[in-house]
This record gives structure tokens, sequence and C-alpha cells, in this order.
């Protein structure tokens, strides 16, 4: 088994794309000790294998979370590729590493001003999932090199003179700078319950998609409606009910605990009728 092997599985898998990357090497941090910043601690680990889903959102008006669903479906199927991996006698740890600087380092992605990369090709609409590989006497794995263009880690330089997402920020948690992500509805989204200003300007369930729906690096995303199982999990009227076990097995059981969804319905309902 080699990189070409592996890009192949991943392909069958459901990914677009499958980086084979250095091994992360970066300082830990204490607060998200559920993220191997560091792979000293494996030194089997040849390289880091960064997967990319990418997905198509669903239509400004539609409450539903493209993201979280494909989360879910990518979460899945590296689980799938990782046994399958495993079976054949691959070594591996399926693990977070530090996606975003590693994207930008290695020229996977640019920086964007809300703090989400874009990838060429998909935008910003992508789910990552990684892991670290170790070679052995029938497997061997090397880093490759990446290079987009715009790589720049200057967000003046990488967003230039847009300033769309600034301006439709409902939260107003971007300017020039980038993102104060305390102001940003995706900050609160894993927790049990959100601030009622959260509740008053949410548009999607979990969370916030307005700058990345008018950004101009998802221009090539087009929109699709989402299917009838998928729209009738996320009936409103449902959901107010408290009827959310299908929706919940859509995105995910993590962050939709302690009836968010049925209250986020129930939001939505009184504000928007
Ligand atoms: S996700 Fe929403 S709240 Fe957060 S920065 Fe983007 S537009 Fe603003
Ligand atoms: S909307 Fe414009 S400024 Fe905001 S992230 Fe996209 S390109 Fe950058």
């Amino acid at each position: 088994m080699n990189n070409s092997h592996i890009k192949k599985l991943a392909s069958e898998s459901g990914f677009k794309a499958a980086y084979f990357l250095p091994p992360p090497d970066y300082a830990s941090h204490n607060d998200e000790p559920h993220i191997i910043w560091n792979a000293a601690e494996y030194p089997w680990a040849d390289v880091t294998l960064l997967l990319i889903w990418a997905y198509s959102p669903y239509p400004p008006d539609v409450r539903i979370p493209s993201y979280y669903i494909n989360s879910n479906a990518s979460y899945h199927a590296s689980v799938a590729l990782a046994r399958r991996l495993e079976a054949e006698g691959v070594k591996l740890l399926r693990c977070e590493v530090p996606i975003k600087q590693m994207a930008l380092r290695y020229g996977i992605a640019s920086p964007c001003r809300n703090s989400l990369v874009a990838v060429p090709g998909f935008g910003t609409r992508v789910v990552f999932q990684s892991m670290l590989l170790g070679g052995s006497e029938n497997h061997s794995f090397a880093a490759e090199s990446y290079n987009i263009e715009d790589r720049s880690e200057n967000l003046r330089l990488s967003c230039n003179s847009c300033r769309a997402c600034i301006n439709a920020c409902p939260a107003h948690a971007i300017s020039e700078n980038g993102l104060d992500v305390k102001k940003c509805m995706r900050f609160y989204m894993d927790g049990a319950d959100y601030p009622d200003w959260v509740y008053d300007i949410q548009r999607t369930h979990m969370g916030c998609e307005v700058c990345q729906q008018v950004c101009p690096r998802n221009a090539g995303v087009k929109a699709v409606m989402p299917p009838e199982d998928i729209s009738r999990a996320f009936d409103l009227e449902t959901l107010s009910k408290g009827i959310t076990k299908p929706a919940r097995l859509l995105v995910g059981k993590n962050f939709t605990g302690n009836g968010k969804l049925a209250k986020e319905a129930e939001h939505f309902l009184k504000r928007d009728g």
C-alpha cells in the first residue's frame, strides 16, 4: 500500500481529495487536548493523511445545515476507510490535527476573513478528516508537496478588498482584521444552549452560514435542494414537538443534545411563523 492506493480508496469512500502531509509538529495547546498538535508521541507516524469531503450547501432560505449533515457523513466515511486500511495491516490513528494551520502551511488552502479556510475548487464548503499513517514492510507513505497560489496567511492579501462577509454578518463579528470569535454564532453551537441574541438572529439550524453564502470563494459551489427525507426530518412543526431523532441521526448526536433542535424550531416558528 502506498500514497496512490490510499488516494484511490479515499475516493471510493466519497472523499474528493487526499493530501499527504508531515506529522504535526506544533506546540501543544492545553485548552484543546483532543487535538494532536505534536506527533512526537507517535514516532511510528510517517505522514498525516488529510481527507477532504466537499459538499453542496442548501439555498439560503432553507434552514437545514448541510455542513453538519456532511460532517457526520464524512466522519462515518473516515471510520470505514480506517477500518479498511487496518484490515490491510496499515498502522494508523484517526485523530484531530491542527487542520487549518496545516492546510495553510502546506499550501492546500487559503485563509478567509471569517476564520475559515478555502480549498481551490471547493471553497469553504469542505469538511476535513485526518489520520496519522505509519509505514511498514508492506506499506510505505511519504509526505507530498502542494502549493496553491493564494496561501498567504495575511488576510489583507488573501481577501484583498472584498468586504462581503463584513457587510453581511448579522452578528457584526467580522472586521478588516478577521473574526471576533465570541461575536460569531458558530462559537456557541457546541454548548448546551445559546445566548438569547443567537436565537434572535439565527437563520439556520445549528449555526450560521451567512458569511459563506456571500463569499466569492464559494461562487463555483452551487446550492442544491435537500432530499425529501432530510426536509421531512427538519420540518419545524415536527421538531418543535420534540420529534428530533431523524434529524439528530443525520447531523450526529454530539451537538444536538438538550433538546436544542426543538428549541431552535420553536424560536424559528415564533419569530418567522
Ligand atoms: S458564521 Fe454567521 S455570525 Fe459567524 S462570522 Fe459568519 S456570518 Fe457572522
Ligand atoms: S467574503 Fe470576501 S472578505 Fe469575506 S472571506 Fe470571502 S473573500 Fe474574504
